[in-house]
């Protein structure tokens, strides 16, 4: 379990605005006796030793694994807060170390295992290599489970909650500048 917060370099610890390291998750984190609300809109979890994170009893038994519960106030925290849940289940492919690395296999491979019939053709060659590693990428590429499932029900690879259609902007302003050419003057 890693309930307890240790501040480590490259992962929690980064330099400030002065130079000085400092844990960019702010620990030690407050500590107080009791969850709290101020007059002045802070708040704060019950928090006995600084180093632990506002894990969640019912979160921790139920689902044993550790955990960091946030109470959302504001749109800008639920905002932040969905975007970084989103990715990690998603598994967006932020740096592209885990694709190269496939493709350098599939490179490897592909030196390893040349075509002779092949050798006077410099378009097969090339055709060979891009097909084994488009392949090495549809094979070893780590994919979130909700993009597999969307993919086998035929969901297609995005989830939208609208439908959403085109709209020309240009025909849209010019139409509004037949109705009201003021604005046309007004923008000139
Ligand atoms: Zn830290």
């Amino acid at each position: 379990m890693e309930q307890v917060h240790a501040c480590k370099p490259r992962r929690c610890l980064v330099y400030d605005r002065h130079n000085q390291l400092v844990c960019k998750r702010r620990a030690p984190f407050q500590i107080s006796e009791d969850a709290f609300v101020t007059d002045t809109g802070l708040c704060g979890p019950k928090r006995l030793y600084g180093y632990v994170n506002s894990w969640v009893p019912s979160i921790l038994i139920n689902v044993r694994c550790n955990n960091d519960g946030k109470f959302l106030t504001s749109g800008a925290d639920t905002k932040n807060i969905t975007f970084y849940v989103t990715s990690y289940t998603a598994k967006k492919q932020g740096k592209n170390y885990n694709v190269s690395a496939v493709m350098a296999k599939g490179y490897a491979y592909h030196l390893d295992h040349p075509k002779p019939e092949y050798v006077d053709s410099v378009r097969d060659q090339q055709r060979l290599l891009l097909f084994r590693l488009v392949h090495s990428i549809n094979r070893e590429q780590e994919l979130a489970a909700p993009m597999v499932i969307s993919y086998l029900m035929g969901w297609g690879d995005v989830y939208r909650s609208h439908t959403y259609l085109p709209i020309y902007w240009s025909s849209f302003t010019s139409a509004l500048y037949t109705a009201f050419p003021e604005l046309l003057r007004r923008a000139q």
